[in-house]
């Protein structure tokens, strides 16, 4: 069903695995992650950018993961990634988003706790989940960058009481848009983390991190765990080879479907890690 992120992550909390929150790019893609999920027997959440969603349309999104998510009995989460205006949030809410992000993290963490407070008290009004951070993910993603500061888990503990906020997105070692460097994570401070904060905890710049790291990432606590350079780096490398290879008046399909069969391939495999059998 088409559900919000509050639901997604609770069961995963219960049952110990992390669900796999995916960026798209355009609409081509949304598909094959949705049915790769489906393949897999996992919930799913769907990440887009405001501008992703300004490009495509937010109701046009919005109808095709409810679509699907009814059609192919999936769970699916739409999420508003990384964004800093209320309005824009607002705006993801009222179009039928079902969970957002507002990242106040280059705020003072008194401000940041205030206006994540006004998010949450209209998401939460409208069964709407709220994302939000602290300490700061670096890298760039979508034209947004950042320097990096880890996490402290004793402000992480009282920003999510003064919140009251579905999940909290760490700065644990990742950083965005990273996809040749591997992260050297650092487990003692998720840890810490795990132990001091009691809501789902979120990993950002996913494609970073070894795999063989996603297993003590979901036994503290990670519970939601984005991936978004893999896909739009693969789609994009896939697409360049096939536009490059086939005639011009052959049909745009015969481009697209490899790029997509790509996609599903690596939210199968991340999925898999992510179900911690
Ligand atoms: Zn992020």
């Amino acid at each position: 069903m088409y559900t919000s992120l509050n639901k997604v992550l609770k069961s995963a909390a219960r049952f110990n695995y992390t669900v796999g929150a995916f960026n798209m790019h355009n609409l081509e893609m949304l598909p094959a992650m949705i049915l790769a999920a489906k393949k897999q027997g996992a919930p799913i959440i769907i990440q887009t950018s405001v501008g992703t969603a300004e490009y495509i349309g937010h109701e046009v999104i919005v109808s095709v993961c409810r679509s699907l998510a009814d059609s192919q009995s999936v769970d699916v989460v739409l999420h508003l990634d990384h964004c800093t205006k209320f309005s824009e949030i607002k705006k993801a809410i009222d179009l039928g988003y079902l969970s957002v992000m507002f990242d106040g993290s280059s705020l003072s963490f008194q401000e940041n706790i205030l206006r994540t407070k006004e998010v949450v008290a209209y998401a939460s009004a409208r069964g709407v989940s709220v994302e939000a951070e602290l300490g700061t993910i670096s890298g760039s993603e979508d034209g947004i960058s950042a320097e990096k500061a880890y996490t402290d888990p004793e402000k992480a503990k009282i920003f999510v009481e003064e919140t009251k906020i579905d999940a909290l997105a760490v700065s644990v070692g990742t950083c965005h848009g990273s996809y040749k460097a591997k992260t050297e994570l650092n487990f003692e401070l998720i840890k810490k983390l795990h132990e001091t904060v009691d809501i789902p905890l979120v990993i950002h710049g996913g494609t970073g991190v070894k795999e063989e790291d996603i297993k003590f990432c979901v036994d503290h606590g990670i519970r939601k765990f984005n991936v978004g350079t893999e896909l739009l780096v693969g789609w994009t490398k896939k697409a360049t080879e096939m536009f490059n290879n086939t005639k011009e008046n052959s049909s745009l399909r015969n481009n697209i479907v490899p790029c997509n069969e790509l996609v599903s391939e690596v939210v199968c495999r991340k999925i898999k890690l992510f179900l911690n059998n």
